[in-house]
């Protein structure tokens, strides 16, 4: 999943990018309001952390822009303690939760991963198909109960196909939710990672979950994938 994160304290910003790529995140980083725009208007997101304070263009201003730009990626608001109103006004604005600085990691991942949910339309926190299960808060996946140790690039594009299980996911699709705006996308190196996830998931298993499909994607679903 790819998040952009709008936040101007470079030490905070590398501190977020740094948990949520260890955690298999695409992160896309701005400094300002405007870059910020100019990122979440251009690209593809997830969900954007967004800091209310910014140079050039605020988070509230930018949210409002957002939204009336019919941009409907999640927000989650990162304010400061003392700025009561800054959450009023940020919800007002469009954002869709908010986080009061100085927060602990793990509460900004579990906001993250409740508006992952609500826009996959999700109402548990584990994405399971036929006997695999996928933590995405822990990070585990199982099949029938044994652990499966994956990369977080690999966890990265398991959860994807899982969260739209039984759906075509298109390569376009997997490099915008998984890679951030640095990568090249002229090789095949999704195939690699869908060919190594495949056998890590599907290897001395009766029924596939990983599927290709020529010119047109990858699936996960326990039934025969119809195009
Ligand atoms: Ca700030």
């Amino acid at each position: 999943m790819k998040i952009l994160l709008v936040e101007d304290e470079k030490r905070l910003s590398y501190f977020i990018k740094k948990g949520l790529i260890e955690q298999g995140f695409a992160v896309d980083s701005a400094f300002d309001g405007e870059e910020g725009l100019y990122l979440a208007k251009e690209e593809t997101y997830d969900v954007i952390i967004l800091d209310v304070m910014l140079p050039k263009l605020s988070g509230i201003e930018l949210c409002k822009k957002l939204r009336e730009l019919k941009k409907e990626t999640p927000v989650l608001m990162l304010t400061a303690k003392s700025e009561v109103d800054d959450k009023v006004e940020g919800l007002n604005s469009g954002a869709d939760d908010y986080l009061t600085k100085p927060f602990v990691f793990a509460e900004l991942k579990a906001r993250i991963n409740a508006l992952l949910r609500r826009s996959y339309h999700q109402v548990t926190n584990n994405l399971t198909i036929d006997d695999l299960e996928v933590d995405p808060l822990k990070h585990i996946v199982k099949r029938n109960g044994k652990m499966i140790k994956l990369t977080p690039k690999e966890f990265a594009i398991l959860e994807l196909l899982l969260r739209q299980k039984n759906e075509v996911v298109t390569r376009t699709q997997v490099i915008e939710h998984v890679w951030d705006y640095n990568f090249e996308s002229l090789s095949n190196v999704v195939d690699v990672f869908i060919g190594t996830l495949r056998k890590k998931i599907d290897k001395g298993y009766k029924v596939p979950l990983i599927h290709t499909l020529h010119g047109v994607g990858y699936m996960a679903t326990d039934k025969k994938p119809q195009t």
